[in-house]
């Protein structure tokens, strides 16, 4: 299912899914297809390649060239055989959900998942008599208890949004294979850069393309990876409901993806500094990021993660009036829904991941009121650690 990678990291994100495809007027780059269908001189090649006997596009809805060299990239990236896209990261998410359960089937995951996956697996599945079991999310031995009462699909997201917190991909991936369970990780936050999940023994891995994978804030979308079986299970229901990735996002993604490795190694080296700094500040109570000792899961963490993400959250003291008056002082940083771009974006738990829940249910879920989430962007990072500086100095 994972192959060996063929190449360096940054030279994958720079030429996977680009050398097989056969560029328009001897164009360096990959094109943007615009059309919806292609067009056949003769009804044999045509019926070859609607059956998939041959290689070619019918219909942009099933497959387009720059959607595919997208997809290829991705794929090189997370080490697999196959890739399929979709129009979000939730639509890859609820594709491959919709995919592989049905009645009956039993759902094992954890109470820290994305908001919009946790929403399917609250409101969505169970009156499709589809049992959800969310286990505390590092509660390790609790989850493998779940697994190995039967279950049909194990999901997991490691580092967790807001939390920070961390999975043990190999130990709970084998758990899963003793009950003959589907693995399923959403790698959105770990980036192929620093996290391949299929190494580690699941059996698909998917993202949220809007974030790192384009990292520039400006297109939507979602991939999964696995093996060529499994992918064309997703892509064959994909391709009927229609959630398809648009050739201009997959071009924003290609492009966006260039610079994958570089991006991401500076973040990761960014988010540890400042990690680090805020930890000794008397406004900060708690810090959560993979890369400190302190982290209850830094061990996980460092076996099977390359770097340590640009992800951290942290809690000021004051809680929610004091971030009021923190956050707007920020200089270099957006106020904004969305994370992994070039731009550090900043917002809290109660406007974004868990803006729908009670303060009683943050606090549950170990999320103080005061706590803030912030993506690392590629800024200097002193500007950034002076920005936090200043900010913080208003309280
Ligand atoms: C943003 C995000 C998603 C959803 O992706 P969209 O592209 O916004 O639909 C899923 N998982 C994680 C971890 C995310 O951060």
């Amino acid at each position: 299912m994972a192959s060996k990678p063929t190449a360096g990291q940054s030279t994958l994100s720079i030429w996977g899914g680009e050398q097989e495809h056969e560029l328009y007027e001897r164009s360096t780059q990959v094109p943007v297809v615009h059309s919806v269908s292609y067009t056949y001189k003769d009804i044999d090649t045509w019926q070859d390649v609607a059956l998939e006997k041959a290689p070619g596009h019918i219909y942009s809805r099933n497959t387009n060239p720059t959607v595919r060299a997208f997809e290829d990239k991705v794929k090189e990236l997370e080490g697999a055989d196959a890739a399929t896209s979709f129009a979000s990261g939730m639509a890859a998410i609820s594709n491959v959900l919709a995919t592989f359960l049905k009645p009956g089937d039993r759902i094992v995951s954890i109470k820290d998942s994305y908001g919009g996956t946790n929403k399917i697996f609250n409101d969505f599945l169970p009156p499709l008599n589809i049992d959800v079991c969310l286990c505390e999310t590092t509660d390790y031995a609790q989850i493998e208890v779940e697994i190995a009462k039967g279950c049909q699909l194990l999901y997991l997201e490691t580092p967790t949004n807001p939390t920070i917190k961390i999975i043990d991909i190999e130990r709970l991936s084998a758990a899963a294979k003793k009950v003959g369970a589907l693995v399923v990780v959403d790698n959105t936050f770990a980036t192929p850069i620093n996290q391949n999940p299929l190494q580690l023994g699941a059996d698909i891995v998917l993202h949220s393309a809007s974030k790192y994978l384009g990292g520039h804030a400006d297109a939507l979308g979602g991939v999964i990876c696995g093996s060529r079986e499994l992918v064309k299970q997703v892509y064959h229901y994909r391709e009927i409901n229609g959630a398809t990735l648009s050739p201009m996002d997959a071009y924003s993604f290609i492009r966006g993806m260039k610079t994958l490795k570089l991006r991401v190694e500076r973040q990761n080296e960014s988010a540890l500094k400042i990690a680090q700094w805020l930890q000794q500040h008397p406004m900060i109570e708690q810090v959560n990021y993979p890369g400190l000792e302190s982290h209850p899961n830094h061990d996980v963490a460092k076996r099977q993660m390359r770097g340590y993400g640009g992800m951290l959250s942290f809690a000021v003291k004051g809680g929610l009036d004091a971030i009021k008056i923190f956050l707007p002082k920020l200089q270099y940083a957006h106020m904004a829904a969305n994370l992994g771009c070039v731009e550090t974006v900043v917002g809290p738990p109660v406007t974004t991941s868990h803006v729908e829940c009670s303060a009683a249910e943050r606090a549950a879920a170990g999320i103080p009121e005061g706590m803030v989430r912030y993506s690392t962007g590629i800024e200097d990072v002193e500007d950034l650690l002076a920005d936090l500086e200043q900010a913080l100095s208003h309280l």
